[in-house]
């Protein structure tokens, strides 16, 4: 294993089947990867979707709200759904896992900065495994990061990751939307963003936030912070194996100094 400190991101469309209820059997393969790669000597943290979803669904609502409050009920309802769920997986396959919520004014301001690294560094000396969201119950409008893609860059940043993973519904990036256009060819590694930026436009998840536009900005991020990006598709979470193994999956970005 080259890689010493993996930042893990999952959508919802990953952890979530089409109706917002958890995907169990791929959360379960994915605490188990998670937690063999942590037993094989990395440092792992997971940022992970799918609270609203699960929230939705466990409050019995048939459509993703509209309004501001009722999502953020469903937050509230769906994390700690979400968690106890994790919890009981990760726990099965040996790993402690604890809950980080996050929002932008937290990683923006100096002091809250700090103590938040400190939290992170105690856990992963712990070699507890840190399981993110952004904190969707309280965050408004000025705190929001919005997608946990740009939040799991800004997490990869925040503790010094070697690799950041965004696992999705796509396969990685291509030149063109691949449900659309059958000849759309796939881009295996990127090495200038600039050049890419325009293949983002228009793509979109069905049941989370994010779209390639928030994965290309999580990949700023990460570059920006000398840290490479993987997107995959999580359909099959053994692919984090092939992935930290530095088999050529994905989509791979690579921050330019690595040229
Ligand atoms: N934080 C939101 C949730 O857990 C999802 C944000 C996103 O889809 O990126 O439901």
């Amino acid at each position: 294993m080259e890689y010493k400190r993996i930042v893990v991101k999952v959508g919802t469309s990953t952890v979530c089947h089409s109706g917002g209820t958890p995907n169990l059997r791929r959360i379960e393969r994915l605490s188990m990867v998670l937690s063999d790669i942590k037993n094989s000597g990395a440092d792992v943290v997971l940022v992970t979707s799918g609270a609203i979803g699960a929230g939705i669904h466990k409050a019995g609502w048939t459509k993703r709200p509209d309004s501001l409050p009722a999502k953020q009920a469903a937050a509230a309802i769906g994390q700690c759904e979400l968690m106890s769920i994790y919890d009981r997986f990760f726990r099965e396959y040996g790993s402690i896992t604890a809950q980080i919520l996050l929002t932008k004014d937290v990683l923006e301001e100096s002091n809250a900065r700090h103590n938040c690294m400190a939290t992170f560094g105690e856990l992963l000396a712990m070699h507890i495994i840190p399981i993110v969201n952004e904190n969707d119950s309280v965050a408004t409008e000025e705190i929001v990061y919005g997608d946990n893609d740009t939040l799991s860059a800004a997490v990869a940043e925040l503790i010094g990751a070697d690799l950041l993973i965004l696992l999705s519904d796509i396969d990685g990036l291509y030149d063109a939307d691949p449900s659309e256009c059958p000849d759309a060819r796939h881009l295996d590694t990127v090495t200038d963003l600039n050049a890419v930026r325009h293949l983002a436009k228009g793509s979109h998840s069905s049941q989370g936030t994010g779209g390639m536009v928030t994965k290309l900005r999580a990949a700023d991020i990460a570059m920006n912070a000398h840290i490479p990006v993987v997107i995959a598709n999580g359909r099959d979470p053994d692919i984090l194996y092939d992935i930290t193994d530095g088999k050529k999956i994905g989509t791979l970005f690579v921050p330019k100094e690595s040229v």
